[in-house]
């Protein structure tokens, strides 16, 4: 059953309007016809059985069936602070991060980024992503897409938990980590560029609360290491798996 996300001013009492994109995606790709159903989310946490009934080149209208809460959404909410990257790797960090379930990025300027902060219309294209990503894996709610922040700005406002992997970190392992934090509710993650963090950076990220943490021997891209290590979190604190 297909999943799509709607704005609020989308629903009136009892029924749903579609805009023009979901409605020419309904009529023209998926072929589907009045009396056919969906899901519809209206990313607060319920979902919506609607029953299509009005297919009109003006107008898509769907009647709700039904009103239940969403089960895609983790307990768990990780924030993953991720560092610009080179070319489209960061739409695939949004694209498989938004899978596993993490509830919001923040793209992070360090000293090491090459990558050219984004323009607007390249937050409109990652939104795209992510709304998609989210409907196809059955989220409840959109994940959160924040501006650009600095590094230094990043470390004072992240939220819960906040975990550096550093691949220099000989002392902690991630799981070392969880372990000592059972029950954690939120969780920041920073993952650095290409080049990694400086070592100035890793010791401004210890002063202001951040633990460094290893994620093991073997040195993972940057557009790898984030997802690993929220897979990881997700399955230690039952989420996943
Ligand atoms: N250029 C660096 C590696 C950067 S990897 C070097 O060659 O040493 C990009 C990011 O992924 C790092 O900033 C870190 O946040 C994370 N990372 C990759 N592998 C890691 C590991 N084994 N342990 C902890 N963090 C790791």
């Amino acid at each position: 059953v297909h999943r799509f996300f709607l704005a609020p001013e989308c629903f009136g009492p009892g029924s749903v309007t579609f805009p023009t994109p979901q409605a020419r995606q309904l009529r023209q790709v998926l072929r589907l016809q009045a009396g056919d159903q969906v899901i519809v989310l209206d990313n607060s946490g319920w979902e919506y059985r609607v029953e299509l009934e009005e297919m009109g080149k003006a107008a898509v209208r769907g009647i709700i069936r039904e009103r239940r809460p969403s089960r895609g959404e983790p307990g768990l909410k990780i924030t993953l602070f991720q560092a610009l990257l080179k070319g489209d790797r960061l739409e695939f960090v949004l694209h498989k991060g938004t899978e596993l379930g993490i509830a919001a990025f923040v793209p992070l300027r360090s000293q090491r980024c090459i990558a050219q902060g984004p323009t607007p219309a390249k937050y409109g294209r990652w939104r795209r992503i992510i709304a998609e990503a989210a409907e196809q894996s059955g989220r409840g709610r959109l994940p959160a897409l924040e501006p650009l922040q600095d590094f230094p700005q990043a470390c004072r406002s992240a939220p819960g938990l906040a975990l550096i992997p550093w691949e220099g970190e000989r002392g902690m392992s991630l799981r070392q980590a969880l372990e000592k934090c059972p029950g954690s509710k939120q969780v920041s993650l920073f993952i650095g560029p290409e080049g990694g963090f400086t070592s100035a950076e890793i010791e401004l990220a210890r002063s202001c609360g951040l633990l460094s943490v290893s994620l093991g021997e073997r040195i993972l891209r940057a557009e790898t290491a984030g997802l690993v290590a929220a897979t990881v979190i997700l399955y230690h604190y039952g989420e996943l798996g």
